[in-house]
């Protein structure tokens, strides 16, 4: 396996298991190469202004950052169970390069290299695609086979919160209460408190039915009182996302975000929700104002982070977030978009102003924003809410989803880059953004397109951006000059910009799965003068790596 070839280095370490001392050896990568993984991200440290809080919430705060961090040990073990040994091991581990491995542990939640497919860093073992929900030698097969022959077990075996384990030759599931309480506990009991002490009912409501949910394992009814948070302070803890099951995708990881609103934006938002009508009416489209309708809406808040904990905080950083994940939720209440201001803001810094000054042209370099970058990150969100939704072809009712399969979702990104950079213009135009957004909003775009090609455009992201960029070329919107560096034309842009909207949205319209399939087909592909950019781009950091102050304060 690869991974061996590159672990090169021993060292030996006394480690405790058990109580008796065994000598362990773990193998590792040499250190220089993983500081190379490392300073793949940039430190950032969030620092967050908590002074114009009641000292009532900040201590509310301390009391969620405490109960996070319990999250972080159960996500380390539900990503390896040796992990907390692994962990203490680089703890006394006495060497001058100690520190790295330890950083990039933390970082990764474990001994796998999340953004290189999962390459061990430290020992040799290979991560089970079930991480540590499933025991690491049972098949997805043992599993079918198992719940085929036990259906009274069915339900709680593909729960999202239980674990499987092996028993008496058999395999038994164990509810997340009960497995993790050791952390589960402790943290339902700093939630209560910080219940007993915020002057936010709604948040204090959230909290109490959390704190009761880690100790039922029903999370279903704190969900739905999520949904209806409303003071300064924006919570998220618990098990939701299940990327980490790589086997079926059943079991949910445990997170936390701890966010405060930010009221700028929020007062932004009432304005944009406003205009939704009219932005949906100005769509160049043939019948404009159609039934756009997906079922129940999702608010989108703008927050700023203070701290996060497990599996968001693994590897590539969150910068949004849409929860609740359970159904039931999201038909009785809809479900809610968090987008994190100033994690946007460290990530635009750190990974997009190094490649925009290698792809933009000296004299667009000023034009280049985070306002802008934000405005359209935030339209193309709620872009994904506008144009056709449910459509009706041959007398049946369906969905442009269903009518453009696998095309759907290239098209659709495409579709939310494009009319988010129509409907910014549009609010600049209605007031509700400053005149001043305009100047940089093109340029900024161009510069953000380069970001995303240079993970690919394989990926439905990629993909929409790659088409994006040649029909601007092709359009006379962008170009490349003797420097091989690009600049926008802004005339050409916004009329390039309509065009492209008007062809995304016809296709959604008709539902056209044949003439989605050609568009992409025609569209989506590298060119020499954009290649040359991508190939001048090394060492940019690819991602952030937070530091939390408040970790320090806290203790
Ligand atoms: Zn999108």
């Amino acid at each position: 396996m690869r991974a061996i070839l590159r672990i090169s280095v021993l060292f030996t370490l006394i480690l405790s298991f058990g109580g008796c001392m065994k000598k362990t050896v773990i193998e590792k990568m040499p250190a220089a190469q993983v500081r190379k993984e490392l300073d793949k991200f940039a430190p950032v440290d969030f620092r967050m202004d908590l002074s114009y809080l009641d000292p009532k919430e900040v201590d509310v705060i301390r009391h969620l950052v405490k109960a996070s961090q319990y999250m972080d040990e159960i996500f380390l073990r539900q990503v390896d169970e040796d992990n907390a040994k692994f962990r203490e091991a680089l703890r006394m581990m006495n060497e001058p390069d100690a520190g790295v491995y330890r950083d990039f542990f933390n970082l990764m939640f474990g001994t796998w290299n999340r953004i290189d497919g999962n390459r061990p860093f430290l020992d040799t073992k290979s991560k089970p695609a079930g991480a540590a929900f499933y025991p690491a030698d049972m098949t997805k097969e043992e599993f079918v086979k198992f719940v085929g022959t036990h259906p009274e077990k069915r339900e709680a075996f593909e729960s999202n919160f239980t674990v499987i384990r092996r028993r008496d030759g058999g395999l038994v599931s164990i509810p997340y209460s009960e497995y993790y309480k050791e952390w589960l506990i402790p943290a339902a009991n700093l939630l209560k408190e910080a219940a007993g002490m915020t002057s936010d009912s709604t948040l204090k409501k959230y909290l109490q039915s959390r704190a009761e949910a880690f100790l039922s394992n029903d999370y279903f009814l704190s969900d739905l009182i999520w949904m209806d948070l409303s003071g300064d302070i924006e919570a998220v803890i618990g098990p939701y996302e299940v990327y980490e099951d790589g086997l079926f995708g059943y079991k949910a990881a445990f997170e936390s975000f701890v966010c405060l609103v930010d009221h700028d934006e929020s007062t932004r938002q009432k304005a944009i929700a406003a205009s939704l009508d009219a932005l949906e009416k100005a769509l160049p489209m043939r019948a404009p104002g159609g039934d756009s309708s997906r079922g129940t809406a999702s608010p989108i808040k703008v927050v700023n982070l203070v701290y996060s904990a497990g599996d968001t905080k693994a590897g590539v950083q969150t910068t949004a977030f849409n929860l609740p994940n359970d159904e039931r939720v999201r038909k009785a209440k809809g479900s809610k978009k968090v987008m994190m201001k100033n994690v946007m803001r460290a990530k635009f810094e750190k990974c997009w102003l190094p490649i925009v000054r290698t792809a933009l042209a000296e004299k667009d370099l000023p034009r280049v924003s985070f306002d802008a970058y934000f405005a359209h990150t935030l339209m193309h969100e709620v872009s994904h809410g506008l144009g056709p939704g449910i459509l009706k072809k041959d007398a049946r009712e369906t969905t442009v989803q269903r009518e453009l399969k696998e095309a759907y979702s290239v098209i659709e990104e495409c579709k939310a880059d494009v009319l988010g950079l129509l409907t910014a213009q549009a609010l600049v135009d209605r007031g509700v953004f400053p005149k001043s957004l305009e100047s940089t909003l093109y340029a900024t775009n161009l510069g953000g397109l380069f970001r995303s090609i240079r993970f690919g455009v394989g990926e439905a992201h990629g993909g929409g951006v790659a088409i994006q960029m040649n029909v601007f070329m092709d359009r006379g919107a962008c170009s490349a000059g003797p420097d091989g560096r690009f600049s926008v034309d802004d005339a050409a842009m916004k009329r390039a910009v309509r065009e492209l909207a008007g062809e995304l949205l016809r296709i959604e319209a008709d539902g056209d799965y044949e003439a989605a399939k050609a568009f992409i087909e025609k569209h989506r592909y590298v060119r020499p003068e954009v290649r040359a950019v991508l190939d001048r781009m090394t060492n940019i950091p690819v991602d952030i790596r937070p530091l939390y102050a408040i970790e320090k304060e806290i203790r």
